[in-house]
């Protein structure tokens, strides 16, 4: 039905069609088992097609922990946001926390409270993303938007 000279395997439409993808972005915990449901969070909530993942232990302890401050860590998030923001276009970006995490041992509210100390630090970033704060439960499913 003629569709061989249209094929859309030829390498420039693979091109075109990887342009047209669309991405957003998490600070998220390295725990395995919030990498499914904050993906599908994003991936929902904000019609991308993708998730740049930047994961820590416990990331919202070392955005917002002003004694124990890693200047390392933070620049090296702060390089990875910008990779996702300028190269791939994100414009919606998520820190997250969770319950049960290693890596911040902290209870549901003061995670709360900390994430909204980490809003902060990134929006201090001036990048052009709007950032959200995500809580996952324990189900490592239900994912709780923080306002
Ligand atoms: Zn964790």
């Amino acid at each position: 039905m003629g569709l061989v000279g249209s094929s859309p395997t030829s390498s420039a439409n693979l091109l075109n069609m990887e342009n047209k993808k669309t991405f957003a972005c998490a600070i998220n915990c390295m725990d395995g088992r919030v990498q499914d449901a904050v993906k599908l969070y994003m991936q929902k909530n904000y019609s991308v097609d993708y998730v740049d993942m930047i994961t820590e232990p416990g990331p919202n302890k070392i955005l917002c922990d002003e004694q124990e401050c890693d200047m390392a860590v933070i620049e090296d998030i702060k390089k990875r946001v910008g990779i996702s923001v300028h190269h791939h276009g994100s414009k919606n970006l998520a820190v997250v926390g969770h319950f049960g995490c290693a890596g911040n041992p902290a209870g549901k509210e003061e995670q709360i409270e900390q994430l909204k100390k980490c809003k902060k630090v990134i929006d201090s970033f001036r990048f052009p993303v709007e950032v959200v704060m995500l809580w996952v439960e324990g189900d490592w499913q239900t994912v709780e938007l923080i306002k």
